[in-house]
C-alpha cells in the first residue's frame, strides 16, 4: 500500500469526551469516527486492524473445528418470544417494527436463531457435535456506552454455539473452545487472565471470561498470585450470597432518598447495632444502579490495614462524610485513610480504586460492626470480629476463594480487567423452550446440550492499545498492526535515488508477503515520523540519500529508543 492512495487522517488532540487512552489514540490515529453515541465508523486504518483480529480468530476457530455461517442481524421477535428473551433481555435489546407492524430485534447475540437452525437441521446423534460461528455486527443499547469501541452500542462480535448430545460432551466442546481462546489471545500478544465466571443454572466450572489486564478495565477480577485461582467479582462473591454487598444493595434500595442515608439508617435497616470500633471495611463502587444502589460487579470490599475508629471514618476529614454516607472521590479516600495511592490493605488491592480516580466511589462503613453473625456471615467469617490481620487474611481467602483455592497459596489480589471473551456451557437453556432435539441411537428424541462463546472483535484492539502505548501513540503487536512495516523515504521528491531505493525495497517486501506501507506523501520527516508513531506501526525503515551513500538504512522498532543502521542488502531479509 502506498500512503498517497490510502486514507490517513491524524489529529493532534483528541476530543475532550474521550476519557481513556485507547479511545483517544484511536480517534487521533484516524481509526474510528463517531457517528452517534456508541456508534462508530471503522475508518480504513482501523478496519485493517479489525480485519487482522478477525482473521486470527477465524483461523483458530476453524482449527478448533467450528464452522462459519452468517446469521441475520435483524431477527423476528417470535423466535425471541419462544426463548423468553424478548421480555427478559430488558432495555439493552433493540426492538424494531417493520411496515406491517411486525416486531423484530437487532441481534445482541444469536442463540435463538442458531437454535432454530439446529432444531431443523440436526436430526441425528450422528451429526453431533457441531459448532457454528459467525463474525458479525451486534447491537446492544448499553446503558452507558463509552470508551469508544470498548463499550459501543454497535460492535462486532465473534459468536460461536456448540451443540452436543449430552452435558459431558458439551463440556468437552467447551474445553476445546477455551483452549482455542488461549491460542487466540496468545497470538495477539496480550497479557490476559482466564477467570472463572458465574455459570448460572449449570453450576460448576463451565464459564470463563478472558480478561485483558488493564487499569482502565471495567471489571474487577480476583486471583491468587501463587496458584491458578482466578475469578471475576460476581463469581467470587456468589460464594457469599448473603454478604455485605447484597445487604448494602438491599439497604440502599429501601432508603427513601438513595445516597442520603445516615449511618444510623443503614444500621437500622440491616438490623445491626451501631458499634464504635471495628476493623475497617469500606464498600466501594464506581457504578450505581438506576436508583442509586450499588450495582453490578463494580463493588469492592476493601479491607483497610489496621484499626480505624468507625466514627473517625464516618465524620473524618472527608467533606460530606458526616452525613454518614456519601460519594467520595478515590483521591479523597486515599487521602483520608492515609494509605499509599491505591493500596488498600490485606486484600492487596493494588489498583482498583486509583484506577477509577475520575469516577465516584461510595463509602459506607459504620454498619459493619461486630455484632450480628447472621448478617455478616460469609462462609464463617464475621467481618466485625477483632481479628489480627494475618487471620483476617486467611479468612478472607476462604471467603472469596471458597473451595477453589484450597492449596492456600497466598493472599488474593485484585486487578482490573477488560472482558474480551467469554465461554459458557448453556445446557438446555435454549433447546428446552425452543424444543431443539435430536434422535439418539434408540431413536428417542433428546434435547441438544449447548454452549456459547463470544469474542469482542472490536473491543480487542482497544484493549490491546490500553496495554501498548506511550506518550507518542499506539504500539501495535505485530499480529494486529494496520501495517507491519512502514518505509519512510526522506526527500523522495528531490532524490531519484531515494525514490528508486524506496520503491525497490517496497516491491521486495510486498513480494515476500510483508504487510508494508510506503509513505510517498512527501511529508517532512518530523511530521511523517509523528504520524507513524501515533498510528503505531511496529517497524519503520528510513531511506535517505545519506543512508544510500553509506549503504545503510535506518531501522527502528516502535519500542526502540534509537534507530539501528542495517546494511541495505540485509534490510529486506531482516524484515521478512
Ligand atoms: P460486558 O460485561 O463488558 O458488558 P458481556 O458480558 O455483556 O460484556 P458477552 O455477552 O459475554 O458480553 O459478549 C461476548 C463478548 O462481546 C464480551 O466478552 C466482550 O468482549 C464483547 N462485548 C460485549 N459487549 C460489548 C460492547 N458493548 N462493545 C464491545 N464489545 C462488547
Ligand atoms: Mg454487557
Ligand atoms: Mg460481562
Ligand atoms: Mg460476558
Amino acid at each position: 500500500m502506498k500512503a498517497s492512495r490510502f486514507f490517513i487522517s491524524t489529529l493532534k488532540e483528541a476530543p475532550a469526551d474521550a476519557e481513556i487512552v485507547s479511545h483517544r489514540l484511536m480517534l487521533r490515529a484516524g481509526m474510528i469516527k463517531k457517528l452517534g453515541t456508541g456508534i462508530y465508523t471503522y475508518m480504513p486504518m482501523g478496519l485493517r486492524v479489525i480485519r487482522k483480529v478477525e482473521a486470527i480468530v477465524r483461523e483458530e476457530m476453524n482449527r478448533a473445528g467450528a464452522v462459519e455461517l452468517t446469521m441475520p442481524v435483524v431477527q423476528p421477535a417470535e423466535l425471541w418470544e419462544e426463548s423468553g428473551r424478548f421480555q427478559a433481555y430488558g432495555p439493552e435489546l433493540l426492538r424494531i417494527k417493520d411496515r406491517h407492524d411486525r416486531a423484530f430485534v437487532v441481534q445482541p447475540t444469536s442463540e435463538e436463531v442458531v437454535t432454530d437452525i439446529a432444531r431443523q437441521e440436526i436430526r441425528s446423534y450422528k451429526q453431533l457435535p457441531k459448532n457454528f460461528y459467525q463474525i458479525q455486527t451486534k447491537f446492544r443499547d448499553e446503558r452507558r456506552p463509552r470508551f469508544g469501541l470498548m463499550r459501543g452500542r454497535e460492535f462486532i462480535m465473534k459468536d460461536a454455539y456448540s451443540f452436543d448430545r449430552d452435558l459431558d460432551s458439551a463440556k468437552a466442546s467447551y474445553k476445546i473452545m477455551a483452549d482455542a481462546y488461549r491460542r487466540i489471545f496468545d497470538r495477539f500478544g496480550l497479557r490476559y487472565r482466564a477467570v472463572a465466571a458465574d455459570s448460572g443454572a449449570i453450576g460448576g466450572d463451565v464459564s470463563q471470561e478472558f480478561q485483558v489486564i488493564a487499569a482502565t478495565g471495567e471489571d474487577a477480577i480476583v486471583y491468587c498470585p501463587n496458584s491458578d485461582y482466578a475469578a471475576n467479582m460476581e463469581k467470587a462473591e456468589a460464594l457469599a450470597p448473603a454478604g455485605p454487598r447484597a445487604a448494602a444493595t438491599q439497604a440502599l434500595a429501601k432508603t427513601p432518598t438513595p445516597g442520603k442515608a445516615t449511618c444510623e439508617d443503614v444500621a437500622q435497616l440491616l438490623g445491626v447495632p451501631l458499634a464504635t470500633t471495628v476493623k475497617s471495611l469500606v464498600l466501594a463502587t464506581d457504578k450505581l444502579g438506576p436508583d442509586g444502589e450499588l450495582a453490578g460487579s463494580q463493588v469492592w470490599l476493601l479491607l483497610l490495614r489496621g484499626d480505624h475508629e468507625m466514627n473517625e471514618i464516618k465524620v473524618g476529614k472527608v467533606p460530606g462524610l458526616d452525613q454518614g454516607f456519601r460519594f467520595a472521590t478515590t483521591a479523597e479516600i486515599d487521602d483520608h485513610f492515609g494509605c499509599e495511592p491505591g493500596y488498600l490493605g490485606p486484600l492487596n488491592l493494588r489498583k482498583p480504586v486509583k484506577m477509577v480516580a475520575d469516577r465516584e466511589v461510595a463509602v459506607m462503613s459504620d454498619w459493619i460492626t461486630g455484632a450480628n453473625e447472621a448478617d455478616f456471615h460469609m462462609t464463617g467469617v464475621n467481618w466485625g470480629r477483632d481479628l489480627p490481620e494475618p487471620e483476617l487474611v486467611a479468612d478472607l481467602r476462604n471467603v472469596v476463594a471458597g473451595d477453589l483455592s484450597p492449596d492456600g497459596q497466598g493472599v488474593l489480589a485484585i486487578e482490573r480487567g477488560i472482558e474480551i471473551g467469554h465461554v459458557f456451557v448453556l445446557g438446555t437453556k435454549y433447546s428446552q423452550p425452543m424444543n431443539a432435539t435430536f434422535l439418539d441411537e434408540a431413536g428417542k428424541p433428546q434435547l441438544l446440550e449447548m454452549g456459547c462463546y463470544g469474542i469482542g472483535i472490536t473491543r480487542l484492539p482497544a484493549a490491546a492499545i490500553e496495554q501498548n502505548n506511550d506518550e507518542r501513540g499506539i504500539i501495535w503487536p505485530d499480529a494486529i498492526a494496520p501495517f507491519t512495516v512502514v518505509l519512510c523515504p526522506i526527500g523522495m521528491d528531490r532524490s531519484d535515488d531515494v525514490k528508486k531505493a524506496a520503491q525497490a525495497l517496497y516491491e521486495d517486501l510486498l513480494a515476500a508477503g510483508v504487510d508494508v506501507l510506503l509513505d510517498d506523501r512527501g511529508e517532512r520527516p518530523g511530521a511523517m515520523f509523528a504520524d507513524w508513531e501515533l498510528i503505531g506501526v511496529p517497524h519503520r525503515v528510513v531511506i535517505s540519500d545519506r543512508g544510500i551513500k553509506e549503504g545503510q538504512y535506518e531501522y527502528q522498532h516502535r519500542r526502540d529508543a534509537a534507530a539501528t543502521k542495517v546494511p541495505v542488502a540485509e534490510v529486506a531479509a531482516f524484515l521478512k
